[in-house]
């Protein structure tokens, strides 16, 4: 990545998120050779990052977009994305979502209980429509990842299990207003073994087969997103593999598979920048305080995730200390025990691996604007989203008293 943070500091002020799109690019195109041998598409997973720009790029370079709220539908409508490459996915559709899904006439709907069946079937009715449904199998397969990105067992609460799923692919294919079209399962995030995504394929490509033998055909193979990243030394699938096992479980099959990334394809694409405002001993305990804090990027306080951090500052004396911000929380930390040279105010922090679930869960916990986002294509860099001003922050409200 060859961007000037410093430079961009100057420009936009502190703290900014900054994405290398050439990145993205890479990303996208890797997956999306990897699966030539078969039509594929690779629809995004636009929670990881739902700027605009963000998902406009993936849509120029060919991308579909997988939603799990109508927002997201519109975002991706919004930037050109065709309906027919757009998913709907998420546990708990409203009513109002399902309509206006089906009204858009978008690709499919992942539907993930019987219930949630049912709406689709009377809400099509009341619209004269003929819903395109996928159903998301829970194949109970243990991913192997931190328990709060695991999806994929029965006790998660997404999918169905597999009788369930085939029972309603026949009700389905008896109802006049659905259309059974695809089968999906995402058993989780960040998955670094390729073992666990192989069985649960397997399962739902045997299931496609079983579906065929009592006349229900799908077109689509939908196998999730879930392909991790390096936050800090992990070991990756290598994607020609990934793609390699999944096409290898598809023998009779005439599908289009559908993969639906996102930290892969923008989670190295981002850094997090941030500048010191001071240092301070506790005791023995020594604390670098930045601008950026937890409402900013909450996964460290979340899910204790690791972020590599680097203070761009050419100072030789390092020394233990736990990276913090303002926020009003003990929880509001990026790093804790690690090694960081003195820093003095005013010095930049890099916090990587930020392009995938950071901005999309800021808040703005203790009245702080969300920060800046920057796009960095062809060594250009073009503002992506303002930062708020306290006039944004209380756009929204009423002295009523
Ligand atoms: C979150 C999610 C994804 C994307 O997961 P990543 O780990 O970011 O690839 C894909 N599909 C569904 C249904 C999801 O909920």
């Amino acid at each position: 990545m060859n961007i000037n943070f410093k430079e961009l500091a100057n420009k936009y002020q502190t703290p900014y998120y900054v994405y290398d799109f050439d990145h993205i690019t890479e990303q996208y195109t890797q997956l999306k050779e990897a699966f030539k041998a078969r039509k594929s598409l690779v629809a995004y997973a636009v929670k990881a990052n739902s700027n605009l720009s963000v998902i406009k790029h993936l849509a120029n370079l060919g991308a579909g977009a997988d939603c799990v709220s109508i927002g997201e539908v519109k975002r991706a409508l919004k930037v050109g994305i065709a309906p027919y490459k757009i998913i709907f996915s998420g546990v708990g559709k409203l009513d109002s979502e399902i309509r206006t899904a089906l009204e858009l006439d978008i690709l499919m709907i992942n539907v993930e209980s019987d219930a949630e069946l049912n709406r689709v079937e009377s809400i099509a009715c009341e619209l004269d429509k003929k819903a395109r449904i996928s159903i998301r199998v829970n194949p109970n397969i243990d991913p192997k990842t931190h328990p709060y990105i695991s999806t994929g067992l029965h006790e998660n609460k997404f999918g169905v299990d597999i009788d369930t799923a085939k029972r309603m692919f026949i009700q389905c294919k008896n109802s006049e207003n659905l259309e059974p079209v695809g089968i999906h399962c995402h058993i989780g995030s960040q998955l670094t073994q390729l073992e666990p995504i192989k069985e649960s394929v397997k399962i739902v490509a045997d299931l496609i087969r079983n579906l065929k033998a009592i006349n229900i055909e799908l077109s689509f193979m939908d196998i999730g997103g879930g392909l991790a990243i390096v936050y800090e030394d992990e070991k990756l699938i290598d994607t020609n593999e990934y793609a390699q096992s999944v096409l290898d479980t598809m023998f009779g099959l005439d599908i289009t598979v559908v993969c639906e990334p996102g930290r892969f394809l923008v989670g190295n694409s981002g850094v997090f920048i941030t500048k010191v405002l001071y240092e301070k001993i506790n005791g023995d305990k020594r604390f670098v305080i930045i601008d950026g804090a937890m409402n900013d990027l909450i996964r460290p306080a979340l899910y204790n995730a690791y972020h590599k951090v680097v203070v761009l500052n050419d100072n030789k004396e390092f020394s233990d200390c736990n990276l913090v911000g303002p926020v009003c929380e003990s929880g509001d930390f990026f790093a804790k025990n690690i090694e960081l040279p003195k820093t003095k105010h005013n010095d930049l922090v890099a916090i990587y691996s930020a392009g995938a679930y950071c901005f999309t869960m800021a808040s703005n916990y203790n009245s702080r604007g969300k920060v800046a986002e920057i796009a960095v294509l062809n060594g250009e860099d073009r503002l992506i989203r303002r930062r708020e001003t306290f006039e944004d922050l209380i756009a929204l409200e009423e002295e009523y008293l």
